[in-house]
């Protein structure tokens, strides 16, 4: 009812870990009979949202992250600041496992009083967990913390969803392998604002050289995707804890630089217009095709094609003129 409710977002904005606890789990159900209060929560809490800084960041399976995120968190900490964590953890297209995996996870991290960390298991799709993660960072938003950082790994539609929903995108990098080159590839290279190159450290200062260069003149041959902001290279050891103040102060740059430009606001509006646009899609496809009649002529028209009694123009031709004559009429 309206006064739990009430108390519920009182208690939030006090910063109340147990309360952040059950208002994830609440926002995280499925459950239909969750719904109508988890859609009122993130309608009430709306207001107290959008003050923290919002960081995504990915890298594949043994880059380091959990190593950075300890040691940059912990920095953080040391700066005065609250830290949030969410772990968006897609589930193995192969295994079905967990990727991430949390048994040793930023263990000091965990403890300390001003960081909170959410894991947030896949829900079998790959799109559903980040899709969560989205609300999740508003819920600690709402509960006062300073810095929100979004996790993912390079899997499938994640990082896109990711880099998505936040203000500054980092790519974790590791030198070597081939795996330099497969960042460039796919695409990552365009959405990250800052590139991190992790364990320059030991025997590998001459690889990680070589791959901050690539990296560079990569970035540098891109469409940027700001005009104010070129996309830097950095390098650290998460490990031993070196470069990781220099990232901060990066992205501390980068915020100062898109914030001036008043670029932060309109990116923030786009994503959720962007959000928005690309949900109310899904939802007409889906309303659609939860029509049996449609989902009928739909497989009847396919199966024309198939058998080449139709050309898919006309297959396209008939699908939207039973849409047309059924739904708009
Ligand atoms: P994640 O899968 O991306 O979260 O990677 P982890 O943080 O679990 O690290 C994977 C492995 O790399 C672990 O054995 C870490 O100890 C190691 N590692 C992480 N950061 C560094 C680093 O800066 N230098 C070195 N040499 N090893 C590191």
């Amino acid at each position: 009812n309206a006064a739990t409710l009430e108390d519920t977002v009182r208690r939030l904005r006090l910063g109340e870990r147990a309360t952040l606890a059950k208002a994830m789990t609440l926002v995280e159900s499925n459950h239909p009979r969750h719904q109508p209060l988890s859609t009122q929560l993130l309608d009430a809490i709306m207001p107290f949202t959008g003050n923290a800084l919002r960081l995504g960041i990915t890298g594949t399976p043994g880059a380091g992250k959990s190593t950075f995120l300890e040691a940059f968190g912990m920095l953080l900490i040391r700066h005065g600041l609250r830290v949030a964590v969410i772990a968006v953890d897609p589930s193995s297209p192969v295994s079905g496992g967990s990727i991430l995996g949390d048994k040793t996870r930023m263990t000091e991290l965990a403890r300390a009083e001003s960081a909170f960390i959410r894991p947030v298991p896949s829900s079998g799709h790959l799109g559903g967990a980040s899709q969560r993660a989205r609300e999740l960072m508003l819920l600690c938003e709402a509960a006062g913390f300073d810095v929100v950082i979004v996790e993912t790994v390079g899997v499938g539609q994640s990082e896109t969803e990711v880099a998505g929903m936040v203000d500054c995108f980092i790519s974790l990098q590791i030198a070597g392998g081939g795996d330099d080159l497969q960042g460039i590839k796919k695409g990552l290279m365009e959405m990250a604002d800052l590139v991190v190159i992790n364990k320059d450290d030991g025997e590998n200062h001459t690889s990680v050289a070589i791959a901050r260069h690539m990296y560079e003149s990569a970035l540098h041959i891109l469409r940027r995707k700001y005009d104010e902001w070129q996309p830097r290279v950095l390098t650290c050891s998460a490990l031993e804890k070196r470069g990781i103040e220099e990232i901060w102060q990066a992205i501390t740059d980068f915020k100062t630089c898109l914030t001036a430009s008043g670029r932060l606001e309109k990116v923030r509006q786009q994503q959720a217009v962007d959000w928005l646009h690309q949900q109310a899609e899904e939802e007409a496809l889906h309303l659609l095709f939860a029509r049996a009649d449609f989902d009928r002529y739909f497989q009847q028209t396919l199966q024309a094609v198939k058998n080449n009694d139709l050309s898919p123009r006309t297959g396209l031709r008939h699908i939207s003129e039973f849409i047309q004559h059924h739904y708009f009429q």
